[in-house]
């Protein structure tokens, strides 16, 4: 059933057998070698119970056994839940309980995490891979399992269809406690071809995974694209600028999903001139605002080819909403480019109704890819959906507009907007300014409470390396760009901004940090 996210990959196997689908350190799967894994490990699982509406949850790196449990789930019907490996052991208790996980598949790196969590949490099996732990806790090594179980496939107790759930993917939790949206095959299939077209993937095309895959973005667009299309995945297992570069040299990289925050300690490495980048066709930065300066920073400095920098919107719940590709760049600098394939976006006012060209408002898309609902949770989902023109419509919470021609441009989202002596003022745009100064390296701009305007407006920067930065030079700075009233009352230099797993800024973090008046 090529309309499933495994009957892809039984397809997969036998339209390209024999070509290599990851490269992980020293393993290296072909389609038809990771098609038999996959078959032994779904059999492990049947035989463990999992079947139908079960959940599996993934505790990895990028690591090509995230693939198999991500795969292994999905052919028994199972829903996946990756699991951000960055969190506490009481946040991921919390999820695992929340999501009613029955297994847990996991990497030996976590394997002390785990012996935290299994205390708490109402989890039936836990499986390891190349781990010891087994000595000390309840839980079962994936590779005896493995081999017990290869060359047989599993029994799958009821079909599996389109429309099914296919798993529960958290959202990055910038904004408070991550949801969890559940998401079906037919919504990330739709995701992945979308995004396959709109990057220029093809059979050709050498993916590297880079931004972690326990993310929806990256897995469900790049990942599961590359298996519609036959191309080879290397794994970065963790991130670390140089590696990122070195990997794209070994690998020839055409194509990986970049966010922000790596760009940045991209163009912070004093060597970053000396790499081969010549391989790379799209650069996909995604996840939090792309600042123009970084586009040409990285064409600049670095040999990435010029006319290589995708920039996308992506949220959790809907994926792609819209897509600035290169030459479109030239033109709509700032802009997160058109409505993606099969998406449509709409500006709202705070009655919900269209506004015009050129007039912020709350973004809304309506697109195949979205999610069913949060699980457990759909009251908090038909908070942020209406139905309207034969569309389930999600509100974003961005604020954003549609010029004339018709490109999206986000200008906040819609609470990290400050307001200020009763003027409205978009962090995002202040940033922006701030950000071209020379010195200042990263700038994150947020609301603390003030006597007299209700909120100040207050620049949290981190200098560059040996920059000499002053209060004077950054609010100068703003002088002529910026009206008096968005220009920051308040500078802070810090030496590195806090950030969530998916490299974003973690603004209520900072507004904590820094809320005390006149501090
Ligand atoms: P939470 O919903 O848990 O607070 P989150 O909003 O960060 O976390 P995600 O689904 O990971 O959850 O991120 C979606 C958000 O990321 C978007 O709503 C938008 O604010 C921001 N974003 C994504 N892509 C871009 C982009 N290209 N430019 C600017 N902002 C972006």
């Amino acid at each position: 059933n090529q309309m499933t996210i495994d009957g892809l990959l039984r397809r997969a196997a036998e339209v390209y057998g024999s070509k290599t689908s990851i490269i992980d350190g020293d393993v290296e799967l072909t389609f038809a070698e990771l098609d038999v894994e996959v078959d032994a490990f779904a059999s492990a699982l049947s035989e463990l119970g999992v079947t139908k509406g079960d959940r599996v949850a993934a505790l990895f790196y990028n690591q090509w056994q995230f693939q198999l449990t991500y795969f292994a789930a999905l052919r028994l019907g199972a829903l996946i839940v990756p699991v951000n490996n960055r969190l506490v052991p009481d946040e991921i208790a919390y999820q695992l309980n929340d999501a009613g996980v029955k297994v847990v598949v996991y990497a030996a790196e976590f394997a002390e995490l785990v012996t935290e969590v299994v205390q708490m949490t109402s989890v039936q099996h836990w499986i390891g891979a190349a781990t010891t732990l087994e000595a000390t806790v309840s839980t079962t090594p994936l590779e005896p399992l493995l081999d017990r179980h290869r060359g047989s496939r599993p029994t799958v107790q009821e079909a599996v269809q389109h429309l099914d759930p296919s798993g529960i993917w958290y959202t990055s939790g910038t904004t408070g406690r991550p949801k969890g949206a559940l998401v079906t095959h037919a919504s990330t299939i739709w995701a992945a071809i979308s995004l396959a077209l709109t990057a220029r993937m093809t059979h050709d095309s050498h993916v590297l995974a880079v931004a972690p895959m326990f993310h929806r973005g990256p897995m469900e667009t790049t990942h599961v694209a590359s298996l519609v299309l036959g191309c080879t995945q290397a794994m970065l297992t963790t991130f670390s600028p140089d590696g990122l570069l070195k990997a794209i040299e070994r690998h020839r990289v055409t194509h990986a999903f970049i966010v922000p925050a790596m760009s940045y300690a991209v163009l912070s490495l004093p060597d970053r001139g000396s790499y081969d980048l010549t391989s790379m066709r799209c650069w996909l930065t995604a996840s939090a605002h792309f600042p123009e300066e970084y586009r040409a920073r990285l064409e600049s400095e670095t040999t990435l080819p010029a006319g290589t920098i995708f920039n996308a919107y992506g949220i959790t719940e809907s994926l792609l909403v819209g897509v600035l590709v290169p030459e479109e760049a030239v033109h709509h600098p700032g802009s997160v480019g058109r409505p993606a394939i099969g998406a449509r976006v709409r500006i709202l006012d705070g009655a919900r109704k269209e506004v015009a060209a050129g007039n912020v408002g709350e973004i809304a898309v309506a697109t195949p890819a979205i999610a069913r609902t949060y699980a457990g949770r759909h009251d908090a989902w038909e908070a942020v959906t209406f139905l309207e023109d034969g569309a389930e419509w999600y509100l974003s919470g961005d604020l954003g507009y549609l010029d004339s021609d018709g490109f999206l441009y986000i200008v906040d989202r819609s609470k990290d907007m400050v307001i200020t002596g009763g003027e409205n003022v978009y962090s995002a745009e202040v940033e922006k300014v701030l950000v071209s100064l020379e010195g200042v390296g990263e700038v994150a701009v947020i609301g603390t409470p003030d006597e007299r305007w209700g909120e100040a407006v207050t620049a949290v920067v981190v200098p560059r390396p040996d920059a000499d930065l002053s209060v004077d030079a950054v609010v100068e700075h703003c002088v002529g760009k910026l009206a008096a009233y968005k220009r920051p009352r308040r500078v802070i230099f810090v030496d590195a901004l806090p950030r969530n797993s998916f490299g974003k800024v973690r603004k209520d973090v900072l507004r904590e940090q820094h809320s005390k008046r006149d501090a």
